[in-house]
């Protein structure tokens, strides 16, 4: 099955990817992971994606584009995979279309004023793990649980920033959100309950 997961930054989107990862075994493929590899590398486009996300930017539609391609040519796709973080926009959600059929759409909803909430407390490991300071906390204190490593808040999950993610989210992401509507696969759901009750909920959808 392919789908997409949609959600403002917040919304819990990437957690609720990695379960039904795990329950339908079919990979989570987030843009945002995608690109910071990239950008580890050092590479001329890494040192092109790093200029744009290190300003709180978003990459341009043609890199980006490019980039997702490659991973959806990978074998470990052939069953299905959740895509995160991509489309973002219609030029993004047309090419898509150009590459692959979609057969669901998931949309978590959450309000700016929880998604802000969330964000503000969101920290991340370096081994990928995120947690919520409020919701998810790790045992140790700002210590990873799986890797004992030290937590760390990204650049872009600060105030400013996350404002500025929430804008361009309701101007280019919702509108496509409402071109998937049409076709009839969208499914909405709320997004401001427990990690487990929107699992189960998900889940539900799906089967
Ligand atoms: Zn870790």
């Amino acid at each position: 099955m392919n789908i997409l997961i949609f959600g403002a930054q917040g919304s819990g989107k990437g957690t609720q990817a990695d379960l039904l990862s795990k329950k339908l075994k079919i990979p989570h493929i987030t843009v945002g992971d995608i690109f910071r590899l990239i950008i580890k590398k050092e590479n001329k486009l890494g040192k092109i994606l790093a200029s744009y996300l290190n300003k709180g930017k978003l990459a341009p539609n043609e890199i980006t584009n490019r980039i997702i391609a490659e991973r959806l040519k990978k074998p470990d796709v052939a069953r299905g995979f959740i895509l995160d973080g991509y489309p973002r926009n219609k030029v993004q959600a047309n090419f898509l279309d150009k590459i692959l059929a979609i057969d669901k759409v998931i949309e978590i909803k959450v309000s700016d004023k929880e998604a802000v909430k969330r964000i503000k407390n969101r920290r991340m490991c370096y081994c990928g793990r995120t947690y919520h300071l409020k919701y998810n906390p790790p045992k140790k204190d700002g210590i990873c649980d799986e890797c004992g490593k030290k937590l760390y808040q990204r650049d872009d999950d600060k105030p400013k920033e996350i404002k500025e993610r929430l804008r361009i989210y309701h101007k280019e992401t919702e509108p496509i959100i409402t071109d998937y509507k049409k076709r009839g696969i969208v499914e909405i759901v709320e997004g401001e309950r427990p990690i487990q009750e929107i699992h189960l909920n998900i889940m539900k959808i799906l089967i």
